[in-house]
């Protein structure tokens, strides 16, 4: 962008009066990024544009009880995951601690966790290469 209006700036100031007004206009409309997208990030942008903020499950969840018999679930695309506990609201620190598939686990705090399969974002969207 800082080379786009250096080069207007520039271009501008050789054709006398005109380039300072040339210059202060927007350069064109920016592209949509679905159009320049490919991969992963296509699946990803279309998979928001149908209504999911979130396919790779990023977000921080709120924790619910969190008992052995209730525990948190976690939604994983592996046999394993990462995981960070916030353990009480005013500490400075996360405890991670990896989960994985069926083993529940307690966390220092007492909270239990425990990781389950996630459904495929992208199951509804169409994969232009097959
Ligand atoms: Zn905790």
């Amino acid at each position: 962008m800082a080379g786009i209006l250096t080069r207007a700036v520039t271009h501008g100031f050789s054709k006398r009066s005109t380039g300072l007004v040339l210059a202060a206009r927007p350069m064109s409309k920016m592209a949509d990024p679905l159009e320049h997208a490919t991969g992963l990030e296509r699946k990803e942008l279309e998979a928001i544009a149908r209504g999911n903020p979130d396919p790779f499950m990023m977000r921080v969840l709120k924790r619910g009880p969190g008992t052995k018999t209730e525990p948190n679930m976690i939604p994983s695309f592996h046999e394993k995951r990462l995981i960070g506990c916030i353990c009480h609201e005013d500490t400075f620190y996360i405890n991670y601690m990896w989960l994985h598939k069926g083993e529940p686990k307690r966390c220092e705090c007492g909270h239990w966790f425990n990781l389950v399969p996630a459904e495929d974002p992208f199951k509804d969207i169409p994969n232009p290469h097959v």
